[in-house]
């Protein structure tokens, strides 16, 4: 019998929507010209990377000269962070959040170690940052603040447009710019992102994460803003981020955004009911769970809950018995257990955050799948509890 399988771990990946795969066919052994050749085979090649970075501009309200194409988010994310400060030359200050992903938290560490000074806004237990505090901790050779858009473990957003806003009546005064990126890469394919409206310099967008391929990210980089690459070779991508272009997947980028952003609201309105239904589901079965970030300011795709009493992992391997992937909310390395910095920061005991599951949905997800999944948690987490000693010495 084949095992049913429900994949519920949306915000680690996802599947590549079948008109994007179809599209990126042809770019592997058609039209494989290098897109930097002016012969025939270049020039498609040329072309095609061209439009898509028009269709990307179009799509966020940038222009295309705006749109650079990396690796992936990792890296947009670190040409970001690193070539802002390289441009800067000295010694700078950057913010940044408690609760951002590695790719930005290790790239501060880096720059920390290098002599750069960082400070990490802390969060509320709804996982968001209080702009006051922010502005607080400007200095005088701040140059950068980098802070996500939402978070990938808890989906809580933070007020980019009031950092913005606050940012450019300061900026007026000041001989450096204070620069503004997001890690957009949760967001982006999930509501409308406008760069415009949200008044950033940088922003990142991974393309693996709204059904498109993995291993392409985008980086917005506002015209004027004063950065350097951080890698060196040819000339692709206007030297700042040199390499051959992918060219098949910038292709299914730009066509999984175009599809990704066609469906916004349905997709959007589709995994609020999944979420909503998971989340009611739990609460009226299982005793002792806390909905971690659960507010208004918390992107739909994403439902974080702790199971008191439970290792998070165990529950993990349990599910995916049962046919279910799912994440944890803690960062297991080879001998430490450490709960998540996110979990962490947002005030969660150990207890709690050790018992953390994320469950994250895309459009395909069902309703029926659900309820596969409620008619089964409640017994795993039972008879987890049973064999869990504080449970016990609790509740026996
Ligand atoms: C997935 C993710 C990244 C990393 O993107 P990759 O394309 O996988 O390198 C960075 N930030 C956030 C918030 C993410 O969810």
């Amino acid at each position: 019998m084949k095992r049913r399988r429900i994949y519920l771990d949306n915000s680690a990946t996802t599947s590549v929507y079948p008109e994007v795969k179809k599209n990126m066919q042809k770019y592997f052994s058609k039209i494989y010209g290098n897109a930097s050749s002016l012969h025939y085979f270049g020039r498609q090649s040329k072309i095609v990377v061209e439009n898509s970075r028009i269709q990307i501009a179009k799509l966020i309200n940038a222009n295309p000269n705006e749109i650079f194409f990396t690796s992936c988010g990792t890296e947009a994310n670190n040409i970001a962070i690193l070539g802002v400060i390289q441009a800067y030359g000295s010694i700078g200050h950057v913010i940044s959040s408690s609760i951002e992903h590695h790719s930005v938290l290790h790239t501060c560490e880096y720059l920390n170690k290098s002599g750069h000074i960082i400070t990490y806004i802390k969060v509320d237990k709804h996982g968001i940052i209080s702009v006051k505090d922010l502005i607080n901790s400007l200095r005088d050779n701040t140059i950068l603040v980098t802070i996500m858009h939402a978070n990938n473990e808890i989906g809580s957003m933070q007020p980019i447009e009031d950092i913005a806003h606050e940012l450019s009546k300061i900026n007026k005064n000041r001989k450096h710019k204070i620069y503004l990126h997001t890690d957009s890469i949760q967001t982006a394919g999930k509501i409308k992102i406008d760069v415009k409206q949200l008044g950033v310099d940088l922003l990142t967008i991974s393309a693996h994460k709204f059904n498109g391929p993995k291993g392409i990210g985008i980086l917005y980089i506002k015209n004027g803003t004063k950065i350097l690459p951080i890698t060196f070779g040819g000339h692709h991508e206007s030297a700042i981020r040199p390499g051959t272009e992918n060219v098949p997947c910038i292709v299914g980028c730009a066509k999984a955004y175009e599809i990704a952003s066609e469906n916004l609201n349905e997709h959007y309105e589709h995994v609020s009911k999944l979420r909503q239904k998971l989340k009611e589901g739990i609460l009226n079965t299982i005793p002792d769970v806390k909905i971690n970030a659960d507010n208004s300011h918390i992107l739909s795709h994403i439902l974080n809950v702790s199971f008191k009493y439970i290792e998070g992992e165990s529950l993990l391997l349990m599910l995916d018995m049962k046919g279910i992937a799912v994440s944890t909310g803690s960062a297991c390395t080879s001998d430490t257990l450490s709960p998540s910095h996110v979990l962490t920061a947002i005030g969660l005991s150990p207890i709690l955050a050790r018992g953390a599951i994320r469950f994250s949905f895309t459009y395909q997800n069902t309703i029926t799948e659900i309820d596969y999944v409620l008619s089964v948690l409640p017994h795993l987490v039972n008879d987890l509890r049973l064999m869990s000693p504080i449970w016990r010495s609790n509740k026996l």
